[in-house]
C-alpha cells in the first residue's frame, strides 16, 4: 500500500515536485516541520497562519524514531485491543499508509455519518483534517470522544474565512440591504456554508437561516437557499460557488467576490444590490493548482481522455473539463466505467493513485504532472496514529477535538437543514 506514497513522497525529494506553490518539506517527517511555526507546507505556503491554529506538541521521540512496520505493528496491537471501543475513519485524501488502517474510506461528510453507523465506539479516531473531526463530534452522541491525531492538520481553505471577518461582512450587508423580507418571504441574504469551514461558521449560518453543502449536493442546497432569499453568501470556496451557481444559470457579472480587507467587499452597493451569490475570497490551494493547459496538454497526449474535475477547481478548468464532481462523483465514475478507459484527473494525488492502483483495466493520472499532495491532511503520520491510539489504551485522552456546546445546536441545525434539502425532481 505504500508504494503510491512512496512514489510521490520520492519525486518530491528528487525535485519534481517543486512548482509555485509545493516545496519538497513534504519529504521530511511531520514532526519535523511541525516544530516550527509554519502553515500547511507544501502546498499551502502562501497561507497566512489563521490566529487559534490549533498546535500540536512535539510527538515523543519513541513514535519520531519507530520503523514503519514498528509503528505499523503497534497501531494494530492497540486496534486489537480497543475493538469495538474505536472506529477509526480516513478520508479520502489520507496517505496510503494511514488509510491502511481505517474502517471506513470516504469524503468528510460520509466519513461522518459512517461514524454513525458505530454508535457504540466510544472513541473516533478521524484521520482527516480539523473541520471534518469537528463535524463528526457535532453528529456524534455526547458520550462519544473524537480525536484529531495531529492538531496540526488544519484545512487553509477552511482558515479562509474566520468568524469575525464573516461576522463582520455580515453587518456590512445587512446594512445595504436591511434585514425585511420582500413581498415573497424571501430574506435579502441566505448564508451557506460549505462542509470545509470551522464549526462557528456552520453555527453562523444555522443561526442566521442558512445551511452547509458539500460539494456533492451544492446545487441542491443553492436552490433551497434561492427558494428563502433573494442573495447568497457562499463561504469559504469562491470557486465551488461560482462553478455551481454558473451551472444553475446565473451570470457571472451576479456574482461578485467578496474580499474581507476591503470595504463592502471591494463591491460597490449597486453591485452588492444586483447581486444573486457573494463569493468569498477562499479558494483550495491543492485544487486551485489545476489548469486548463494541463487538460490541453493530456488531450495531447492521450486522445480520447476523459479529464475529470473536481469543482474547488477555478472555473475555466471545470469548463474545459468533460465532467466536474465531488471525490464520491470521481470515485464513481471510474468504477463504474465498463470498458478500458483513461482518465485525467484534477484531484488530490493520495486519492488519483490510489484510483489508479484499485483499478489497473483503466489508464488513470493526475492532471497536475507537478505532484503535491493536501499537505495539511499529510500531517497525520502512522507515528500521530500509533502514539493517540496507545494513549487511548493506556486510558488516556489526547488531541480530543470538542465543540463548545453554546455552538453545537446552531451548527447542527444547519446540518440538518442540508440533510432535509431535496432536489427539485
Ligand atoms: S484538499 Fe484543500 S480543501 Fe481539502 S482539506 Fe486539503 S486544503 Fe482543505
Amino acid at each position: 500500500m505504500t508504494n503510491t506514497l512512496d512514489t510521490t513522497i520520492r519525486a518530491i525529494t528528487n525535485g519534481a515536485a517543486p512548482g509555485e506553490t509545493c516545496t519538497d518539506d513534504l519529504a521530511k517527517g511531520p514532526w519535523e516541520f511541525d516544530a516550527t511555526p509554519g502553515y500547511g507546507p507544501g502546498s499551502s505556503m502562501f497561507d497566512v497562519i489563521p490566529t487559534g491554529t490549533p498546535r500540536q506538541g512535539a510527538l515523543p521521540a519513541a513514535y519520531q524514531d519507530a520503523t514503519q512496520e514498528d509503528l505499523h505493528r503497534r497501531i494494530r496491537a492497540a486496534k486489537d485491543a480497543l475493538g469495538d471501543r474505536l472506529v477509526i475513519l480516513g478520508h479520502f485524501y489520507q496517505r496510503d499508509e494511514v488509510v491502511a488502517h481505517a474502517d471506513f474510506l470516504g469524503d468528510s461528510f460520509q466519513l461522518a455519518n459512517a461514524a454513525l453507523t458505530k454508535p457504540d465506539a466510544e472513541y473516533i479516531v478521524f484521520c482527516g483534517v480539523h473541520f471534518m473531526a469537528e463535524t463528526a463530534d457535532i453528529l456524534a452522541r455526547p458520550e462519544q470522544t473524537v480525536i484529531l491525531p495531529n492538531l496540526a492538520a488544519g484545512c487553509s481553505m477552511a482558515d479562509m474565512a474566520d468568524e469575525d471577518s464573516v461576522e463582520a461582512a455580515w453587518e456590512e450587508l445587512t446594512s445595504v440591504y436591511g434585514t425585511e423580507p420582500d413581498a415573497d418571504g424571501r430574506a435579502p441574504v441566505i448564508p451557506v456554508t460549505y462542509m470545509n469551514s470551522s464549526a462557528a461558521l456552520k453555527a453562523f449560518c444555522g443561526k442566521h437561516g442558512g445551511i452547509v453543502c458539500t460539494s456533492s449536493n451544492a446545487a441542491t442546497v443553492l436552490e433551497w437557499a434561492f427558494e428563502r432569499g433573494q442573495r447568497v453568501l457562499f463561504f469559504p470556496d469562491q470557486h465551488l460557488g461560482r462553478n455551481t451557481a454558473k451551472a444553475m444559470g446565473v451570470p457571472l457579472e451576479q456574482m461578485p467576490m467578496w474580499n474581507p480587507r476591503k470595504p463592502l467587499g471591494g463591491s460597490s452597493r449597486e453591485e452588492l444590490m444586483d447581486a444573486r451569490v457573494i463569493l468569498w475570497h477562499g479558494f483550495c490551494s491543492v485544487h486551485k493548482r489545476f489548469t486548463v493547459d494541463q487538460i490541453s496538454a493530456a488531450r495531447e497526449s492521450h486522445p480520447g481522455v476523459r479529464v475529470i474535475v473536481h469543482p474547488e477547481c477555478p472555473m475555466p478548468v471545470v469548463d474545459a473539463a468533460d465532467e466536474s464532481g465531488s471525490t464520491d462523483y470521481i470515485r464513481r465514475a471510474v468504477a463504474d466505467a465498463t470498458e478500458p478507459t483513461t482518465f485525467a484527473i484534477g484531484t488530490e494525488i493520495n486519492m488519483v493513485n490510489r484510483l489508479a492502483a484499485e483499478y489497473p483495466q483503466h489508464t488513470i493520472f493526475c492532471l497536475d504532472p507537478v505532484i503535491c499532495p493536501c499537505s495539511t491532511m499529510y500531517r497525520i503520520h502512522p507515528g500521530y496514529l500509533a502514539w493517540v491510539l496507545e494513549e487511548l489504551v493506556a486510558g488516556r485522552v489526547v488531541n480530543e477535538i470538542a465543540v463548545a456546546s453554546t455552538i453545537q445546536d446552531n451548527a447542527r441545525l444547519a446540518l440538518e437543514r442540508m440533510l432535509a434539502a431535496k432536489p427539485r425532481n
